[in-house]
């Protein structure tokens, strides 16, 4: 089963236009059988949404949740406050996230928070740029073996890696199904590496960064591949159906 991760991020501007995207989302969610959709919209969206959503087709994400538990953290979301609200994933680590600080050891405690509050976790790791000697490899596998470094065994089953370049998040074209394939081998190699088999048959892996209706097809065949987080095109109906149905036929 395939599955399309919805990152809503800043967007829409109001929750009558959330709204509307979300009921278009699910209308599209309900029209097929073998896709998991996880709509990530913004958190002060999430528990009128959800809350409104009678369906079981549609699951629902923070896009971010804090290091702490709880108490003197203003301006925060913790964890039990996105489960609360009906969230039961949240994203940590997105690229714009890290470009405003957060660090690996942080990631690592949000992943600890999420799995202790029974939400599943969509940890997002990539290199911003591709050096000739290959050292953006050990970085993203730095990334996700410090993501993952206080994950009990049992676990692995909540936790997805979204690969997702820098350079491709918000950018005009994706790299191609070789090189998604490729990364996808080195995600799972790093899992098996770092915890074992059962970690690597656990978790699932998803690509994420200028995923369209053009290249949805292409990249949802890729072998290895569980599914796709999608910015933008999260945000345009025809452009969601397209991929969701790419998902269906994968
Ligand atoms: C993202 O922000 O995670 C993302 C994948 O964005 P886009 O699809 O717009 O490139």
């Amino acid at each position: 089963m395939k599955s399309v991760i919805c990152n809503w991020k800043m967007n829409p501007a109001s929750f009558v236009e959330a709204k509307r995207l979300f009921d278009v989302t699910k209308t599209l969610a309900a029209s097929v059988k073998k896709v998991d959709i996880v709509v990530v919209p913004p958190v002060v969206f999430l528990r009128e949404l959800a809350k409104g959503y009678r369906g079981t087709r549609v699951e629902f994400g923070a896009q971010n949740i804090s290091t702490e538990g709880s108490g003197s953290h203003t301006g925060e979301t913790a964890a039990a406050h996105v489960r609360d609200a009906g969230a039961t994933h949240t994203i940590i680590g997105h690229a714009e996230r890290r470009a405003l600080g957060e660090t690996d050891e942080r990631v690592s405690k949000k992943v600890v928070r999420a799995l202790e509050n029974k939400i599943d976790c969509i940890v997002a790791v990539g290199e911003s740029e591709r050096d000739e000697h290959g050292e953006y490899v050990q970085m993203v596998r730095n990334q996700i073996v410090i993501a993952l470094r206080e994950v009990p065994a049992a676990r692995f089953k909540n936790i997805t890696i979204a690969y997702e370049p820098i350079w491709a998040i918000g950018a005009p074209t994706a790299p191609d199904a070789n090189e998604v394939h490729q990364m996808m081998l080195l995600v799972r190699k790093t899992v098996r590496d770092a915890f074992g088999d059962k970690a690597l048959k656990a978790i699932r892996v998803v690509y994420g960064g200028a995923v369209n209706e053009e290249n949805a097809h292409d990249i949802l065949s890729v072998p290895d591949l569980d599914g796709v987080l999608v910015g933008r095109a999260s945000l345009e109906p025809t452009q969601l159906k397209a991929i969701i149905q790419a998902a269906q036929s994968a």
